[in-house]
């Protein structure tokens, strides 16, 4: 059986602290590999050796910083194949997506070779007499990432892409559930140049993450993953002073208008609700048609869609999705339905029976749909993260604009409309982080930022874009005069920039 050690000192090694976690191939339910759960010794060595490594690193100049992140590019496409399918193994989801899943971290990679750029300072001549002022942005040391199961190549990318461009050194600690792709992402940013020490991969559970957070050499922290957990990290965080992001779980809503294209809204509703199995932070989970008209034709043409559903293996090339992560998150799922069974929620479509021919022991689930579901549900406040979509009718626009503006999450919605005036006011009005107009999935390209708001994210900064430099870097600014601007004299109230 294949044995996942750690990435410690540029190169592989095995764990010591003799506990392992099952990695299964969820398409055959089979378990594919044991990986090692890191003490909390092995990450102290992880972060000596990062510490070790770093000041030479931040002492590298940026343009050569960038060169190492270009030449790890163009090794990503070279084993763009290889990766995606090993992706789709441990994960479940299907190949292309998992396509989607490496270009997307990749496209975080490519914005961070701008990185001459985008550390570049200000400068103000003149601001008093004989006085300059300017700027600079400075590595922060060591810094890690804790990243979900759910997009193993690109979230993982998100953080050590632009942390490392930065000149820091990164210890990401993945999920123990698909942790193949990060660890060969480890060694590609070795064979493109990296110097050992700066990207480190620990593997592990609850006793890795606390080591991290306990480390007093960690200076920061960026987080992905459920909202309980986000927020156990971001006030354990707070508690020693580190810099922390912390972006967690959904319940994405979209609006369907009276004059929306309705083909195009289902299509987008399908491929957005059931893509991945429902397994992204960004999948709609909620539709809101306005009007009683706009339900029913939404819900005429939603349910034989539902119901034709294609879903087949992780490497099935005509599969719509693939068997969820683990028997347990299909177990979660099917709870949930019967929850809303029990709550009045109209089972549309029921997904619960599907069994897979020749996989029977694969994580599989078919498609459920939800009607008439209201706000006092748990089927509508929780986030049940498969290949579940609730309708939830609203009356009138408002009451569709209220609805994700009051739930709890804030992570992303989506408006379907022609009216412009409708969506102008919609994207400025709803209290939520990322907004779609005619557009299901609306996470943004790689140099704009991308975070949720309320329980969907906590900590000031957005993840990629402009926000990753921001979060990686601490702003130093220094204030010089010359002699010709100092005047005789001690001054001894505050001095004014006269
Ligand atoms: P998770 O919270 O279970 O795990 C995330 C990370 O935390 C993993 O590395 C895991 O090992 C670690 N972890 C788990 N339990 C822990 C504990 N008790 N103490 C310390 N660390 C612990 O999340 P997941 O199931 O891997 O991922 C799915 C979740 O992530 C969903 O809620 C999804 O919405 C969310 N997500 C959010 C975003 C976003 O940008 N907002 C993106 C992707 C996924």
């Amino acid at each position: 059986m294949r044995a996942i050690g750690h990435f410690i000192g540029g190169k592989e090694v095995k764990g010591t602290s003799g506990r392992t976690a099952d990695v299964f191939e969820p398409m055959t339910g089979d378990v594919q590999a044991k990986v090692a759960l890191a003490s909390k010794a092995e990450v102290r060595a992880a972060v000596e050796n990062a510490r070790a490594a770093q000041p030479e690193w931040a002492a590298t100049n940026p343009q050569r910083r960038a060169r190492v992140m270009m030449k790890f590019l163009e090794l990503v496409q070279r084993d763009y194949d290889k990766l995606a399918e090993l992706l789709a193994r441990e994960h479940g989801k299907t190949v292309p997506d998992a396509k989607g899943d490496i270009q997307r971290g990749l496209e975080v990679a490519e914005f961070a070779c701008g990185i001459p750029h985008l550390m570049k300072g200000e400068y103000t001549e003149g601001a008093g007499p004989g006085i300059d002022i300017y700027s600079m942005r400075q590595p922060l040391g060591v810094v890690a990432g804790i990243t979900p199961f759910n997009f193993p190549a690109m979230i993982p990318m998100w953080k050590f892409a632009p942390a490392i461009a930065c000149g820091n050194a990164f210890i990401l600690k993945p999920s123990e559930r698909d942790p193949g792709v990060p660890m060969k992402l480890a060694e590609l940013m070795m064979e493109a140049g990296l110097p050992a020490g700066i990207l480190n991969v620990v593997n592990g559970d609850k006793e890795a993450v606390d080591a991290i957070l306990d480390d007093p050499d960690i200076k920061a922290i960026g987080f992905v993953g459920s909202t309980p957990i986000a927020h156990y990290i971001y006030e354990r965080a707070a508690q020693t002073g580190k810099r922390c992001q912390c972006f967690g779980g959904a319940k994405n809503h979209a609006i369907v208008m009276p004059d929306a294209d309705m083909d195009q809204t289902v299509d987008a509703l399908i491929g957005a609700g059931y893509g991945s199995a429902g397994e992204r932070c960004m999948a709609v989970s909620v539709a809101v048609p306005v009007g009683k008209t706009t339900a029913d034709r939404l819900m005429e043409k939603l349910i034989p869609r539902v119901e034709s559903l294609k879903i087949g293996t992780s490497i099935d090339p005509a599969a719509d999705y693939g068997p969820l992560v683990t028997r347990e998150a299909v177990e979660k799922v099917k709870s949930y339905i019967d929850i809303g069974i029990k709550e009045g929620a109209t089972l549309a479509v029921d997904g619960r029976g599907f069994k897979m021919q020749g996989y029977e022991k694969g994580f599989y689930l078919g498609g459920s749909l939800f009607d008439n579901v209201t706000k006092d549900m748990r089927i509508y406040k929780e986030e049940i993260f498969g290949p579940v979509l609730s309708v939830v009718r609203a009356h009138d626009y408002q009451e569709a604009l209220a609805l994700p503006s009051e739930h709890d999450y804030g992570n992303g919605v989506a408006i379907f409309t022609r009216d412009g005036d409708a969506a102008r006011d919609f994207a400025a009005k709803v209290n939520v982080g990322m907004v779609g107009i005619n557009v299901p999935i609306p996470v943004p390209i790689a140099y704009y930022t991308f975070g949720g708001w309320k329980k969907s994210g906590f900590g000031d900064l957005n993840q990629h874009g402009p926000d990753s430099v921001r979060f990686y870097t601490k702003t130093k600014t220094v204030t010089s005069r010359w002699p010709s601007g100092v005047k005789e004299g001690a001054e001894f109230s505050i001095p004014l920039m006269k």
